[in-house]
């Protein structure tokens, strides 16, 4: 299963998929944090984006849906993951979708945080990093324990460049005008949930985590993700987590009281109906 965590910059997509990935055992992959190592370690990859990514702008598709399909690409998702960070603008979703249809599993959710502009800019504004571990911190909402030092490590915090005043605002115009979009987008398929991500950290984990699980830790996907077999007319319950692939290949053994294995292309699913 893969989850996509969409919002503006500054709702709290990276500390919700952090603390998500821990509770469901999912792989974080970030772009952002990504093309931040790329740069600290100077790879070429780096060196092509630093322009891009310290001014707020968004780097070119084909360089990020590059990463993020090299990514995806690599054997250690069986457990699933959550993609924070992609899709940025329409392109990305539509390629991605090609790239999920054609190579793994279509199967995915989509979870929306919503937050008022002036949220966005008190969290991006006081907002500071680790240098070391990239922890993060808040100067208001959570303060490190010692004055600009790592609870966690002990290394310096710092600003990220484009969470400067006036890179905000062209972060958030560039978010309105393209990532936006990507909402409908993925309203469109039935994939959304939306949670108000105003509030603290804590009530929206236990949101997103409530709407993900569902009853019996079993979420609702649209009919698009199941086979034509199983679909039927509605959308069904699919658990969060895949099953793994019984050994040569073989069908997996049925299990009791209704729930039961759903193949879909190279992964089964488990599934109650
Ligand atoms: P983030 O940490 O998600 O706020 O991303 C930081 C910066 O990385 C963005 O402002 C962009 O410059 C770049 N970036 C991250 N993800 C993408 C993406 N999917 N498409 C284009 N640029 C991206």
């Amino acid at each position: 299963m893969m989850i996509i965590l969409m919002g503006a910059p500054g709702v709290g997509k990276g500390t919700q998929a952090k603390v998500l990935c821990a509770k469901l055992k999912l792989r974080h992959i970030s772009t952002g944090e990504s093309l931040r190592q790329a740069i600290k370690e100077n790879t070429s990859l780096g060196s092509q984006v630093r322009q891009y990514v310290e001014s707020g702008r968004l780097v070119p598709d084909q360089l990020i849906t590059r990463m993020v399909i090299e990514r995806l690409s690599r054997n250690d998702l069986k457990s699933g993951c959550i993609l924070d960070g992609f899709p940025r603008n329409t392109q990305q979703a539509r390629d991605l979708d090609k790239f999920l249809s054609a190579k793994i599993t279509s199967a995915y959710m989509v979870i929306y945080l919503d937050a008022s502009e002036k949220t966005l800019i008190q969290r991006l504004s006081g907002r500071r990093l680790c240098k070391k571990c990239q922890a993060v911190f808040h100067l208001v909402n959570m303060p490190p324990k010692k004055d600009m030092r790592c609870d966690f490590c002990g290394a310096e915090l710092y600003q990220r460049p484009d969470d400067k005043e006036e890179t905000i605002k062209n972060r958030l115009r560039i978010y309105q005008e393209q990532t936006a979009p990507v909402i409908d987008y993925y309203a469109k398929q039935n994939r959304l949930l939306h949670i108000d991500a105003n509030r603290e950290l804590k009530p929206v984990l236990k949101e997103c985590l409530k709407l993900l699980k569902g009853r019996g830790n079993h979420i609702r996907l649209p009919k698009s993700d199941l086979s034509p077999a199983r679909a039927g007319s509605g959308s069904r319950k699919i658990c969060l987590k895949f099953c793994p692939l019984p050994p040569n290949g073989g069908v997996p053994p049925t299990a009791a009281k209704g729930i039961f294995f759903l193949k879909e292309r190279d992964d089964f699913y488990k599934v109650r109906l």
